[in-house]
Order: structure tokens, then C-alpha cells, then sequence
């Protein structure tokens, strides 16, 4: 960390700065030229608070050298994290697709999506069982219900579950009955909820919120790492711009970013993404060309019926196409599907 103080400043206050960093148990480098007075501070400054230290008189500014997170940082992990979960892995080198319904509706309608996205050729099978709705009159999802009818189109499929996890109170159940937990856009900085899961040892697949910036995703990312999980994939979904033709816009400078900063695998939302399921191919197809480890989406049976998220929902014959185009080319970018 680096600090500049005001021209201002009068050597006693100076010294006062020196004094009071090195009191914090650092080590203060006096760095000063014939202009500036300048000092930088030596040791792990994680646990400084900048705006703390912006009320030492004679601060004017503070340059952060080492990154707040460690544990999702490449420079402490170089080589990219893999995770494998029932025979599905997830990053290095892998575009793995989840597919499945915005929410578990019945039994019939998960079952037979689960079929169509496993013959298309997805790996995990996606289903929203605990819904966050904007409102609070919308669906809500099966909840328990739902859980079980996931757990049903796993025994008929093979395939892996994901669903969204919304509360700490369920964590047991979910660590029992899901293979990879998600966190929703809207909990990204539940810290309590991110705290709890990262005391157990399953996958966590955790979306960038709505208005993050990529560092408080990563700080996210580390709540979960800090327990003891290092199982985190991390998955852009689109952000909150000023557009409105799209319900959110695809960030897909994002994987490039996470790629520079980070080892954890990331994916992307499409669906989400656009809110529209014109787009979802092209989105699916920009994600595999940029380096994204994988895409989530959406696939309905009956979009125009969906108790959630129709409108971005790819019928399954449209998933299949797409797959097809997929598959054509991974290769071509040195992605195994
Ligand atoms: C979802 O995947 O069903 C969902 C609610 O996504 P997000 O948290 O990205 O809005
Ligand atoms: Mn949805």
C-alpha cells in the first residue's frame, strides 16, 4: 500500500502518519521525493480500512498494491481450478452445460426436460426450486416439493442437479440432495449465507450481482473460500445498465477479466442475460468463443405456459440445435464438450 500525503502536510503531522502505521504493526517505507511526501506500508494490509485511515490528517491519497482477495487471486493460485462433480468437470479446458427450467413446476415437466437436455448433450441438469421473485405475489417455486422433483429427474437422467439456495436454514438439506449449490444474482452478498457454505465441501456456483463490480464478485467468492470451500464457480449473468432492450447486459469482458484475476472457473447466464430466447444462441456461442468454462441456461417444454421466465426459455429442439453448433465449435477455441 501506498500513501501520499497532502503537499500541505507539515512534517509533524508526517511523522504522526509514520508513527501511526507503524503502531498498526506495519512496516513504514519513508519514500518521499523532493515534491511529494510518500510512504509505503509493508505487510498483509488486507485487514486495513482506507476510509480509516483517510481521517489521519495530512492523507491525501491511498493506493492499494496487493489485491483485498487471496484465496480467488491467480498470483496465490496460479494454475486454474477444476472442479468435478459426479463425473461432470468444470473448467480446465471443459465447456460444461447446464440446462434445464427457470423453476421445477411438476413432475412430468422436469422429467421430460431433463430427458430432451440429456440426449442435446448437457451435463447438469438446472431447476429453481426456492424462487427470488421481485414480487412477492409471483410464483415462488415448489420449494421442498421441487427439491424432490429434482431428485427424481436425477434418478431417471443420471444428470447432476444445481438449484439456488436462498437461506441458511437449508443448507443440510441441500448439501444431502443437490450436487452443486447455487447462489442467485440477489444473495450475492448475503455474507451470513456465503459464510455457511463456505463451511461445507460442495460446489457452489456463485452470480455476479446485479450491480457488482467484478472485485466485490471476487470478494464474494473469497466469504465462501475463507471457510475452508474452495469450490467456486463463478457465473456473469448480466448487469444492470442503462439499456433496457435486454433485461440486463452480458458483461462477457468478464470471463477475460476473472481469467486475468482469478483461477476459479466461470460461466455464463445467457437467458438471464438477454431475457430473450432469440439471443440465447448467440450469447451461448460469444461464451464459448471468449474462454467462458461453460453457459447455464434455460430450456422449457412449453415456454408460453412457464410459471417463470418463458420468455427466455429455449424450447428443447432449439437447445438441440444449438448444442449441435456448439459442439461444432469447441474445437475450434480447444474447448472439450
Ligand atoms: C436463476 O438462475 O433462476 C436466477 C434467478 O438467476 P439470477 O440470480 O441470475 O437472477
Ligand atoms: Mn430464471
Amino acid at each position: 500500500m501506498i500513501i501520499r500525503a497532502k503537499q500541505t502536510t507539515t512534517d509533524e503531522e508526517f511523522e504522526h502518519l509514520k508513527e501511526t502505521i507503524t503502531n498498526m504493526g506495519f512496516q513504514v517505507k519513508d519514500i518521499s521525493g523532493e515534491t511529494f511526501k510518500v510512504i509505503g506500508v509493508v505487510g498483509d494490509t488486507s485487514k486495513i480500512d482506507e476510509r480509516t485511515l483517510y481521517s489521519i490528517p495530512g492523507v491525501e491519497e491511498i493506493t492499494r498494491i496487493q489485491s483485498p482477495y487471496k484465496k480467488a487471486s491467480k498470483i496465490f493460485h496460479p494454475e486454474p481450478t477444476v472442479i468435478h462433480v459426479k463425473g461432470v468437470q468444470i473448467g480446465g479446458g471443459t465447456f460444461t452445460v447446464m440446462a434445464g427450467p427457470c423453476s421445477v413446476e411438476n413432475h412430468d415437466q422436469i422429467v421430460s426436460i431433463a430427458k430432451d437436455v440429456k440426449a442435446s448433450g448437457a451435463n447438469v441438469l438446472r431447476g429453481g426450486a426456492f424462487k427470488p421473485r421481485t414480487s412477492p405475489y409471483a410464483f415462488q417455486g415448489l420449494e421442498l416439493e421441487g427439491l424432490e422433483l429434482l431428485k427424481e429427474a436425477k434418478e431417471e437422467t443420471g444428470l447432476p442437479i444445481i438449484t439456488e439456495i436462498m437461506s441458511e436454514d437449508m443448507i443440510d438439506k441441500y448439501v444431502k440432495d443437490v450436487d452443486i449449490i447455487q447462489v442467485g444474482a440477489r444473495n450475492m452478498q448475503n455474507f451470513h449465507l456465503l459464510k455457511a457454505l463456505g463451511k461445507i465441501d460442495k460446489p457452489i456456483l456463485l452470480k455476479r450481482g446485479l450491480s457488482a463490480t467484478i472485485e466485490e464478485w471476487l470478494m464474494a467468492a473469497e466469504y465462501i473460500m475463507a471457510g475452508g470451500n474452495e469450490k467456486v464457480i463463478l457465473c456473469e449473468r448480466g448487469i444492470r445498465t442503462f439499456e433496457k432492450y435486454t433485461r440486463n447486459t452480458l458483461d462477457l469482458s468478464a470471463v477475460l477479466a476473472i481469467k486475468e484475476l482469478s483461477h476459479l472457473p466461470v460461466i455464463i447466464d445467457p437467458s438471464h442475460s438477454a431475457g430473450k430466447w432469440s439471443m440465447v444462441e448467440g450469447l451461448s456461442q460469444a461464451a464459448l468463443a471468449v474462454g467462458a468454462d461453460g453457459i447455464i441456461v434455460e430450456v422449457h417444454n412449453n415456454p408460453e405456459c412457464a410459471l417463470c421466465d418463458g420468455a427466455q426459455s429455449l424450447k428443447p429442439k432449439r437447445f438441440d440445435t444449438m448444442m449441435k453448433k456448439l459442439r461444432l465449435i469447441a474445437p475450434i477455441v480447444d474447448k472439450k464438450m
